[in-house]
């Protein structure tokens, strides 16, 4: 069988720092029997051993330990024996081989590595240290909660080349996208995101691995699992301790934002639903990710965590090396909690859609349920602080169960007396819902937002004032108001980064009308130019990174464009941090948008960094140019003959910049005819690679949604093609309502 390069089957990849030729095998969903004849289906399991011969300056790993046996045939080769792993699922098996620099040790008896190419050498040996502590410790975790013991006979982290997923969960062989090492500076949120990806893919060693689900329609079985194990034991057992503040901020809106859209499906959609493997790739999305997860954290709230993980351990010694369903899983927990959860199961799992909890007015006593799911949340009561106009003080989380058809609760007299200044539904965020706060509360929000004291608590927050700002409830320059208020105080990253996220590329790029653009992107430089200055000092670090990523995101103005040329000139912003590569390949788009540099300074700056990554953004950049010769050249790659998804994507994610909607304005109808055509040429997965890497996001018009629902309707669009471009037409259609709410 051919080797791949769009990152399916057996993956080959040449390294342009070195030369050198790495290959990772991704089995997932379908395809193991693009490298070996296979039923090709989750519930059938094998033992599974390969002998692979390789040039023998190379390392060779998979699932069960691979040892050196001797040379080969053609000279200079050496073979391996990969030992012969317990039943696995074939879109579990995999082989990574190539010039890998490895660390290696061992914990508890059991063989630990970590692998990266060699030009990525020195970023693994700084952080390897970290990536083995949290490794460990994680994994100690594991060993406290599950009564199975690890199931397999080693344990290898490798960080591959053009990984199409984040991770792979392949059983004593992770892979992970090697964006995972960091040769530039990054955020302690950045480090918690790889330490959470770390204890995801351990998880998946008992979910998913050893207990598989019987068919795609349960991949939240697998899913929900290792997202909500990954965070909590994150949390639990190493030093990042605010995991759950950034799964608020950074992965729980995606599940809500899913949920709303007309794709929307329960959380375990039955097996009629997911007919095929076309359908089963739509299956992991943010409702079995990020809904999940929050669904059974919703779950332990209601059962406690002692009921639930008794039932997660005769759940995984009952189906052990085997595979079952929803039914299996909720047969163990009902023993355990001696709760029928049939019923809790149908509203959560078996219906969509996002429940709201609203608080009326502050003295009414009552919280009003619009939905049918049963909720077990913390109300948080908070006074003002006296003789402090912003500050807010937790007096109470209460205790709030709200049955599943109930309208309303009558809350306990402490919520009501005296009366409070703020009522925050869902604090704590162990509930998956909509909030909305009565007039009182949310006067006190508006003004003490950045000084609610839990970091969770204002997660929710602010996951609130986005909701109204998305339901068109709240004007979107609110949104920007509130930002440029309250993260002048905030100290956490993990709500810095999404807060101005969404002001940037959603508010300003999409929900805005145009005209207000530029003024908008001149006070969100403001504030990141202000949040530069503040922080300072040994913890600073991270807040200055994104404080400098804010500014070179909204630089427009001539002097914008004047200071950002001084830092790349100085390699520095002032008082830190140094420009590394991916700072000043951030600099470079953005001036590349902006018409401040050309073809020969992104050549320059190829040369100089003539790594994967490199050649990546070199090409984001041309394609952001804005002369017609330079999007026509983008445009011929885009939709042109195969090359290296991870190239198309760097190109997609450069060629729709919203400041040139203008020069843009007639590739948008061609963008729908060519994706019609791509499907059509027999090529859907570049197709759903350049929906999600490179719709035109900012041409939010009647004519873009007309002709994409133009081509949803005549094109001939594979399923999982068209979810994802009926999803990017549901959110273009929400930026409409939001603009028309604006006008
Ligand atoms: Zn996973």
């Amino acid at each position: 069988m051919a080797y791949s390069r769009d990152g399916a089957g057996l993956h080959r990849f040449t390294d342009t720092a070195d030369g050198e030729t790495y290959l990772a095998l991704h089995a997932g969903l379908d395809n193991a029997q693009r490298v070996f004849a296979a039923f090709d289906q989750p519930d059938l399991k094998a033992a599974m051993t390969a002998t692979v011969v390789a040039p023998d300056s190379w390392t060779v790993l998979g699932n069960g330990v691979a040892r050196p046996a001797g040379p080969a045939r053609p000279r200079g080769c050496l073979r391996w024996d990969l030992a012969a792993t317990p039943p696995i699922s074939s879109y579990l098996f995999t082989l990574v081989a190539g010039p890998y620099h490895s660390v290696r040790g061992e914990h508890r008896g059991i063989p630990f590595g970590l692998h990266s190419r060699r030009s990525l050498a020195g970023a693994l040996d700084r952080d390897a240290a970290e990536i083995l502590a949290v490794t460990r410790a994680c994994f100690d975790r594991y060993l406290e909660i599950f009564a199975e013991p690890y199931p397999f006979d080693s344990y290898d982290q490798a960080f591959v080349p053009e990984l199409e997923a984040g991770a792979v969960e392949n059983p004593g062989c992770i892979t992970f996208r090697d964006e995972f090492l960091f040769p530039y500076a990054v955020t302690q949120a950045e480090r918690q995101t790889r330490g959470m990806v770390i204890a995801h893919e351990m998880a998946h060693m008992w979910f998913g691995d050893l207990v598989t689900m019987a068919w795609w329609d349960d991949v939240w079985l697998s899913e929900s699992f290792a997202t909500y194990m990954g965070f909590q034991v994150l949390s639990e057992a190493t030093a990042f301790t605010g995991a759950w503040t950034d799964f608020a901020l950074s992965r729980k809106p995606r599940g809500y934002d899913a949920d709303q859209r007309t794709s929307t499906h329960p959380v375990a959609p039955g097996p009629q639903e997911v007919p095929d493997t076309d359908a089963a790739r739509s299956a992991y999305d943010e409702i079995s990710y990020a809904k999940g997860a929050s669904v059974l954290r919703q779950l332990v709230a209601w059962t406690g965590w002692p009921a639930f993980i008794t039932g997660i351990n005769d759940y995984l010694a009952r189906y052990r090396f085997a595979s079952a369903t929803l039914d299996d899983l909720l047969d163990c927990l009902a023993r355990s909690s001696g709760a029928d959860l049939r019923e809790w199961a149908a509203r959560w799992l078996r219906t969509p859609g996002v429940d709201t909890l609203t608080v009326p007015s502050s003295g009414a006593g009552i919280l009003t349920h619009a939905g049918s799911r049963p909720h077990q949340v913390w109300l948080g009561v908070y006074d003002q602080v006296p003789g402090d106009a912003y500050g807010l003080v937790l007096r109470a989380r209460i205790p709030v169960s709200v049955e599943a058809d109930a309208d309303q609760v009558t809350l306990p007299s402490a919520a009501a007396d005296p009366p409070p200044a703020l009522l925050l539904p869902n604090d704590g965020d162990f509930g998956y819902a909509k909030v909305r706060l009565d007039p009182r509360s949310w006067a006190a929000l508006t003004s003490g937002l950045g000084r609610l004291p839990d970091p969770l608590s204002r997660a929710v927050a602010w996951n609130t004032v986005r909701d109204l700002v998305r339901d068109a409830e709240l004007p979107a320059e609110d949104y920007l108001e509130l930002a440029a208020r309250h993260l002048l105080t905030e100290t956490e990253t993990v709500i810095t980064g999404p807060v101005l996220g969404f002001a940037r590329w959603t508010i300003a790029d999409r929900y805005l009308p145009p005209p207000r653009r530029e003024a908008t992107l001149g006070d969100l430089a403001g504030l990141c130019h202000t949040l530069l200055r503040r922080a300072a000092g040994p913890d600073a670090s991270g807040m200055r990174l994104t404080a400098a990523r804010g500014v070179i995101d909204s630089a427009s103005r001539p002097d914008e464009v004047a200071e950002l040329r001084s830092w790349l000139q100085a390699g520095a912003v002032p008082g830190g941090p140094d420009l590394d590569s991916r700072l000043r390949w951030q600099i470079m788009l953005r001036l590349a948008v902006l018409g401040a540099v050309g073809q020969a300074e992104i050549e320059a700056e190829a040369d100089r960094d003539t790594t994967a990554t490199g050649q990546q953004s070199a090409a984001r950049c041309r394609a952001a140019l804005p002369g017609p010769g330079a999007k026509q050249a983008a445009w011929a790659e885009m939709f042109g003959p195969d090359q290296s998804r991870y190239l198309l994507a760097g190109i997609a994610e450069g060629f729709w910049p919203a400041d040139q909607a203008d020069l843009l304005a007639d590739y948008v109808p061609r963008y729908f005819t060519a994706l019609g055509d791509l499907a059509a040429r027999g090529d859907p997965a570049t197709a759903r690679m350049l929906v999600r890497h490179g719709f035109p996001l900012h041409a939010v018009a009647p004519a873009t949604l007309r002709a994409g629902e133009d081509c949803l309707t005549h094109a001939e669009l594979p399923a999982s093609l068209h979810r994802l471009l009926a999803d990017q037409l549901d959110d273009l259609r929400r930026a409409l309502q939001v603009r028309s709410g604006a006008a």
